[in-house]
């Protein structure tokens, strides 16, 4: 046995500091890391906590929370 066939599981982080959600408008968000069975955790996206909208992917959270802004700022829904 070896432990390649765990699912990976995800941790959500609340942060603060960030844009509103360009879907609902709520600033309630949480950054989204993956914790593979092995290795370094590893940043997914920023997520919101209301409406489980899910942001741009990146490999660092400072990247992240950059794309997020960016897309609360230009990306609304149409
Ligand atoms: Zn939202």
């Amino acid at each position: 046995m070896t432990s390649s066939h765990l699912p990976q599981q995800l941790a959500l982080l609340s942060v603060s500091g960030l844009l509103p959600c360009p879907f609902c408008g709520m600033a309630k968000l949480a950054r989204v890391t993956r914790l593979p069975p092995e290795g370094e955790p590893e940043p997914v996206c920023i997520q919101c906590e209301t409406c489980g909208a899910t942001g741009p992917t990146a490999t660092t959270h400072d990247h992240l929370s950059a794309l997020w802004d960016i897309r609360a700022n230009t990306g609304r829904p149409a």
